[in-house]
């Protein structure tokens, strides 16, 4: 006999173990979780290698919000470890902060002009002030425009075409607008107000999420199997709505990535994190695990990244690709999801084809459960 279950959850990530813990712990709901992987947390999966190091599988993964009720949610479930991520990136032969700031500047220039340039831009837009490349390069002052190109062309410009293989004219505009150029000395990849990694990992984290007696996790399996051998009432999807409705109106577009990961007889092989490669090498990053878990054993593990072509049903779909044309083609399979499917929900990086930070997946998952589940506005928070 089939069993039953109240909730079908496609998809062991930050979208679907937050629908599914809320399902069972606050509705009362017997919910099935499955996962076509042989393990849980999506994408923020991390497992020790044979050399005992935490590696984060799917790419480096850095923990950041700027929501109070995320991190408190989160808190629940993993006690917490400080980290700030710091990127630095190889520009004329020298290593300079990313996001370009008043360091960079210095780095790259003589010490007068360095000045001058930094002055300049102070007078412009103020001290501690993130100012989109975009603008800047629209400023009526001709010395910031000539630096603003500068920065466009040894740190922008090269890192894209190669994460995107497109040039940045052909990305959504929103991209190039959002490329900051910090006017500080603050050399923090990320300002948000809670920056910390999960003390014993992710994959810790989700264990402790989906350990419920309503739910039940099934691994190694996919939809399509499990949709003929369960019976459910209602069904939440995060995987790609595309792939659901068998490439109706073509695949979506996804780049992907390959990563190379080595592992070193050395207490660390770079000052920081993650260094960039904007301008050299077909790889984009090389992020040093050990920096952001905060663990040293003596060896350490890097992840080397290379951005590859997408290939359906081959490679995995990292990223959906910012454009705006993707984003009407995605609008087309939501309207259709309306009409042939009207009780699943979609929701998370593919289901809804956005690019989510994991803070912006729990927030879309939370917001998800009290207003399309719970029927609440999705503001009002029900008790835990
Ligand atoms: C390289 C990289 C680096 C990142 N770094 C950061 C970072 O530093 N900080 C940050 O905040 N965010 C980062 N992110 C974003 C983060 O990974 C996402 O926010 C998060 O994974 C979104 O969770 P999700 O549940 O929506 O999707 P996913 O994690 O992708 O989970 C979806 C799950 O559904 C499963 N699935 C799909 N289809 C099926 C099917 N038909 N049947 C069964 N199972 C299925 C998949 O196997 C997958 O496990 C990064 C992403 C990438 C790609």
């Amino acid at each position: 006999m089939k069993r039953r279950y109240d909730w079908l959850i496609v998809g062991a990530g930050y979208t679907g173990a937050v629908v599914a813990e809320r399902l069972a712990s606050l509705c009362d709901k017997r919910v099935l979780v499955i996962d076509r992987r042989e393990h849980i947390a999506g994408n923020a999966f991390d497992a020790r290698n044979d050399d005992g190091i935490l590696f984060h599988q799917y790419g480096p993964h850095i923990f950041h919000t700027n929501s109070d009720e995320i991190a408190g949610y989160l808190s629940r479930f993993t006690e917490w470890k400080p980290y700030e991520h710091r990127v630095l990136g190889v520009v004329d032969g020298r290593l300079i902060p990313i996001p370009f700031n008043l360091t960079s500047l210095e780095i790259l220039f003589p010490a007068p002009e360095a000045a001058r340039l930094g002055r300049l831009l102070v007078d412009a837009y103020g001290m501690d002030r993130k100012v989109p490349i975009l603008k800047m390069r629209e400023s009526a002052h001709a010395g910031v425009r000539d630096l603003a190109d500068f920065i466009y062309r040894n740190v922008f410009e090269g890192y894209t075409t190669k994460q995107w293989a497109l040039r940045p004219e052909e990305l959504s505009p929103s991209v190039t607008a959002r490329v900051p150029v910090h006017v500080s000395y603050d050399d923090r990849y990320f300002q948000d107000s809670f920056q910390k990694m999960p003390r014993e990992g992710y994959t810790k984290m989700f264990e402790r999420m989906l350990d419920h007696p309503n739910i039940t996790v099934a691994l190694g399996t996919d939809y399509e199997t499990a949709k003929d051998e369960v019976l459910f009432d209602r069904m939440l999807y995060t995987g790609a709505i595309d792939e659901f409705f068998g490439y109706e109106f073509g695949p979506l577009p996804y780049r992907s990535l390959s990563f190379d990961f080595r592992t070193y007889r050395q207490r660390r092989h770079q000052s920081v994190g993650q260094v960039n490669y904007p301008v050299s090498h077909d790889y984009t990053r090389i992020t040093e695990m050990g920096h952001l878990t905060g663990e040293w054993n003596g060896s350490t593990t890097v992840a080397i990244e290379y951005p590859i072509a997408h290939r359906p049903g081959e490679t995995v779909p990292y990223y959906p690709i910012p454009r705006d044309e993707n984003a009407a083609h995605h609008d087309r399979y939501v309207a259709f999801a309306r009409k042939e499917a009207p009780d699943v929900l979609f929701a998370g990086r593919l289901g809804d084809y956005k690019y989510y930070n994991m803070d912006q997946a729990v927030g879309r998952a939370l917001a998800l459960f009290r207003k399309e589940i719970l029927g609440l506005p999705a503001e009002a928070l029900p008790a835990a």
